[in-house]
């Protein structure tokens, strides 16, 4: 899966100086019926003044629904 990000600026305070990010630890999304198959979170972050403008969990695949 690669996403493109075509974000390159913040919309709260118009700053370029974007990072990327991810919870620490074992911080991830689970799906809802399938506890422990889950997903680190990646989030693309103003560092400026800190808002999250994106997050993504890098193995989406698991989130489908496969009953
Ligand atoms: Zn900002």
């Amino acid at each position: 899966m690669s996403h493109s990000t075509k974000v390159s600026e913040c919309p709260k305070c118009s700053s370029t100086e974007l990072g990327k990010g991810q919870h620490s630890g074992h911080s991830v999304m689970s799906p809802i019926n399938k506890l422990g198959f889950g997903s680190i979170i990646e989030y693309i972050i103003c560092t400026e003044c800190g808002f999250i403008i994106e997050g993504y969990v890098k193995k989406p695949e698991r989130f489908k629904d496969t009953y």
